[in-house]
């Protein structure tokens, strides 16, 4: 019943999150999770944070979180703005940057949440088909006409990077056009663009903790750009909601980004299990993309995906399947612990010599 519902989202068709189980224990590799705890430095300033200052509203500026973050990334904390997760992030980028009578140039296979917002923010999508091999082609961005351009690196669910002299190809070719590149999965083997936020006036970079930080509980997420660019997210979300991180996220959060060497380690041993999970399912005669993401994206030539999500499932494994077209025969597996990706691996044996 929408009787009360407003005209604006009376026909959306919303995102759908990865399932999050309550009723029994899966091994759970479909929503991206680190398997790894968040850093022990993270967990204490969050202790510390609960305490009777939570009676005050937090620090909008985020200005201790902003310095960890631009320290991290060699910037200055002008070219940071931090929020409620990268979801909420680049829905601001999707307001502040972009108007309905120029189109939102991404990907036809990518992170459905970027359709989704140019629904909602009511903008015009032009969809660029990814080649066979799921790589990136660049002259169709290249067009000149953009009102915007949105590339995840590395993409989502294929996990294909994109070369950093495309990108600086599809930024100099759109000078008129605000570049948004979410880098959720960049902590696991891809070259992020952060550097070239000193060079390109038109870049954006959108970063998440929830993956390679292991703090998608927490959720925070940041963008990196011109202090220009800057300033029009937080004309966004003080037009929202100007409290968007809260006291704890933002106290935890800055510690996690001063832990380097506890985050290193711990992205080191997720993209080792992954390059070692994706030689054992080529051996099972899988194809799998060459991801540099914290998830493989896979194909058997004879048992239908669909059929092994199922076959998964029934064994108590959760991997994540999307009903579109051109990958609807392709599965996102996100890399666990080695003793996780062994289960997964005798039970894809199992599926696919029935
Ligand atoms: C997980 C993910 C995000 C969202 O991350 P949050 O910070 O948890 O909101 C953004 N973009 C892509 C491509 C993702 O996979």
């Amino acid at each position: 019943m929408k009787k009360y519902w407003s005209a604006r989202i009376r026909d959306m068709v919303p995102y759908v999150p990865g399932e999050q189980p309550k009723d029994r224990v899966f091994i759970k590799l479909n929503t991206n999770e680190n398997p790894y705890p968040p850093s022990p430095k993270a967990l204490e300033a969050l202790r510390q944070a609960a305490d009777d200052r939570l009676r005050l509203y937090p620090d909008p500026e985020c200005t201790q979180l902003r310095a960890a973050i631009a320290a991290a990334h060699g910037l200055s904390p002008e070219q940071v703005f931090p929020g409620n997760g990268s979801d909420e992030v680049l829905a601001f980028c999707f307001q502040a940057f972009f108007d309905p009578d120029r189109p939102v140039l991404f990907a036809d296979i990518t992170y459905t949440f970027y359709a989704v917002y140019a629904e909602y923010f009511g903008l015009t999508p032009r969809l660029i088909p990814l080649a066979g091999d799921f790589s990136l082609p660049v002259d169709p961005f290249c067009a000149g006409d953009a009102g915007g351009v949105v590339v995840a690196n590395p993409n989502a669910p294929t996990g294909r990077a994109v070369d950093r002299a495309d990108l600086i190809r599809i930024l100099e070719a759109n000078p008129q056009a605000v570049v948004l590149v979410d880098e959720a999965y960049i902590d696991f083997g891809g070259v992020s663009a952060d550097a070239l936020v000193d060079r390109y006036e038109n870049l954006v970079v959108v970063r998440t903790l929830s993956k390679g930080h292991g703090l998608a509980g927490l959720r925070v997420g940041y963008a990196l750009g011109h202090p220009h660019l800057m300033a029009a997210l937080r004309c966004v979300r003080d037009s929202i909601n100007s409290y968007t991180v809260d006291r704890a996220a933002q106290a935890a959060a800055a510690a996690a980004m001063e832990d380097a060497a506890y985050f290193e380690a711990q992205t080191a041993k997720v993209t080792a299990t992954r390059d070692r999970a994706a030689e054992r399912l080529r051996a099972l005669g899988f194809a799998v993309t060459d991801s540099k993401a914290n998830f493989l994206f896979v194909h058997h030539p004879r048992v239908a995906a669909k059929a092994l999500l199922d076959g998964l499932r029934q064994r108590g494994i959760l991997v994540r399947w999307f009903d579109q077209p051109r990958i609807s025969d392709y599965l996102r597996i996100t890399v666990g612990t080695d003793e996780e990706m062994e289960a997964l691996y005798q039970a894809m044996k199992a599926l696919t010599e029935e």
